[in-house]
């Protein structure tokens, strides 16, 4: 029974128990939205066991997980989201080896909810290209995407050992992983030469393994690829793209149309939910919200009834380049088409002439789409259009779309997720540097930031100086609460910094070849030394 069946029945599972207490909300809150399709759990039977392929041993009600009061740190019960958790406490989280063991793989699925009622979540893309491949490295991005905050991740490798790259992300992951089947399907043969028989294979293979969700093509059809002929940057989707050349040579209908109901058996035995791929999403501005996306939206609004007349779990995904006046309607209009189930979109991109810096682009574009109701959020990275991202660009991508999701949270109104924002500015009035770092998301970016000026934590930073200090100011001003909340205050005044951790010296100690000002990371013992008597006279 898979969680859609299992919700159907009025049965509360302990995966949707375990989503409801990462999000604060009632269990059959959950079940509810879930018999609704309103939100989807990606838990493959297989990776929710941990059992790295092979089917589970011991009964689900038996798998502990761990406690879920997580949320900011000194977040209160109402605001203890487990998405607001700061990049040290994933961290920590991700060093505890044991709660989350698999049955034979290092680590097991935590169950994830993904509903535009809930939280938004963001999803990390990874995967080797035939060009750069490396199953070591893959699972060291799985690592950085975690720790910077992925709720889910993508495995899209094109090269290298497929199967065995797969494996070993699921094997190690604790988030949902999904894929892309076709990929795997057409590695070492010609898209024409594409049968259903190894379709069907293929999808079965990669259920077995534990994947979470898959990115399905079906709604490209024959009839919409003439809407693509005047578009600027054709059909931009692989998996789209690799369909229609496939259409177009056998002169029949999208294979993954016709297979439909036969894929969903498969992904119904193993509990895969689907994502609907946009295989027509536009490839840039001039392109957005054209016929041909359209088109493809309303037969995703059919497939979306079908999958779920199946049994099977389905989200939708959504256009990867659109103006930004334009996001709203496109999210209301997949709400409308596709009866709500969860929308999961790629960026968007507000705009096409920033490359080498669409994580940015995106993630304003993000924002907009979380605030209009996007369930999921798909990274871009600042490798987006010119390479392969590295673990760094993982790390860029997932925290700019934190930025995007939380943004959302907040203006969607999601009960206490603005308490993070607001205990942080607490702690920023009261000049309180130690629990401002310890607050922000990536606390060892920021005391790294402030240490490179100052080596103290006072009354002011190297922004505006003491005498120009507004917060300093405020403070002062009896009249006013700013910067007087007692649980926020400073042990002292001024004191000497903690100093910046491993990753926080060597970002200072990469600026620092341009210009030094850490007498730590100064290597002239003259120049250190009147920084440090500089440190002391601001200390006096
Ligand atoms: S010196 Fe300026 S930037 Fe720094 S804390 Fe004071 S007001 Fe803020």
């Amino acid at each position: 029974m898979t969680q859609l069946e299992a919700a159907r029945q009025g049965i509360i599972t302990p995966e949707m128990r375990r989503v409801a207490a990462r999000e604060g909300v009632a269990p059959d809150f959950i079940r509810d939205e879930v018999a609704r399709g309103r939100l989807v759990i990606p838990a493959n039977r297989r990776h929710l066991a941990g059992s790295s392929g092979q089917p589970p041993a011991e009964p689900a009600a038996e798998r502990p997980y761990p406690p879920a009061g997580a949320g900011h740190p000194g977040a209160p019960p109402e605001a203890a989201y487990w998405v607001n958790q700061t990049v040290s406490q994933r961290a920590a989280a991700l060093a505890e080896g044991t709660v989350l063991r698999g049955e034979r793989a290092p680590r097991r699925l935590d169950p994830m909810g993904i509903g535009r009622m809930i939280t938004t979540k963001i999803n990390a893309n990874i995967g080797a290209s035939p060009v750069t491949s490396d199953t070591a490295a893959e699972v060291e991005k799985l690592r950085w995407a975690q720790r910077y905050g992925a709720d889910a991740l993508m495995d899209l490798s094109t090269g290298g050992r497929l199967d065995e790259c797969r494996q070993a992300i699921i094997d190690h992951a604790t988030i949902p992983i999904g894929t892309v089947p076709i990929y795997g399907m057409i590695v070492g043969r010609r898209i024409e030469d594409l049968t259903y028989d190894v379709i069907l294979a293929e999808i079965e293979r990669q259920a077995r393994q534990g994947v979470d969700f898959f990115t399905i093509h079906a709604g490209v059809l024959r009839e919409h690829l003439p809407l693509v002929a005047s578009r600027v940057t054709g059909i931009v989707s692989r998996g789209g793209a690799l369909l229609a050349k496939w259409m177009i040579h056998h002169g029949r209908q999208n294979p993954m149309y016709e297979l439909f109901d036969e894929i969903s058996a498969i992904m119904r035995e193993y509990d895969v939910t689907y994502s609907l791929g946009d295989g027509l999403r536009p490839g840039c501005l001039a392109d957005a919200s054209d016929a041909a996306q359209l088109a493809e939206l309303r037969t995703l609004g059919e497939l979306v009834a079908r999958a779920r007349a199946a049994g099977v779990q389905v989200m939708v995904e959504g256009p990867g380049h659109v103006p930004l006046d334009q996001i709203g309607w496109n999210m209301r209009l997949e709400q409308e088409i596709c009866d709500d189930a969860p929308f999961y979109v790629l960026g968007p991109l507000v705009t096409d002439v920033f490359p080498g810096y669409d994580h940015i682009t995106s993630a304003i574009g993000a924002a907009e789409a979380a605030r209009h109701g996007a369930a999921m959020l798909c990274y871009v990275t600042p490798k987006e259009h010119v390479g392969l991202p590295r673990a760094e660009d993982v790390r860029a991508g997932c925290i700019a779309y934190k930025i995007a999701a939380h943004a959302g949270d907040i203006a969607r109104g999601i009960a206490g997720a603005r308490r993070w924002d607001d205990d942080l500015s607490r702690a920023r009035a009261a000049l309180n540097w130690p629990k401002q770092f310890e607050l922000a998301f990536d606390g060892e970016t920021a005391r790294a930031l402030h240490d490179e000026d100052l080596e103290v934590d006072t009354e002011f930073c190297a922004m505006c100086g003491h005498d120009w200090c507004s917060m300093r100011i405020s403070k002062e001003i009896a009249a006013f609460a700013s910067g007087k909340d007692p649980a926020f205050q400073p042990a002292r005044a001024a004191q000497r910094s903690p100093g910046p951790g491993d990753a926080g010296r060597e970002l200072l100690r990469r600026r620092a070849r341009m210009m030094p000002c850490h007498s730590e990371l100064e290597p002239d013992a003259e120049r250190a030394r009147i920084i440090k008597a500089r440190v002391a006279a601001k200390l006096a």
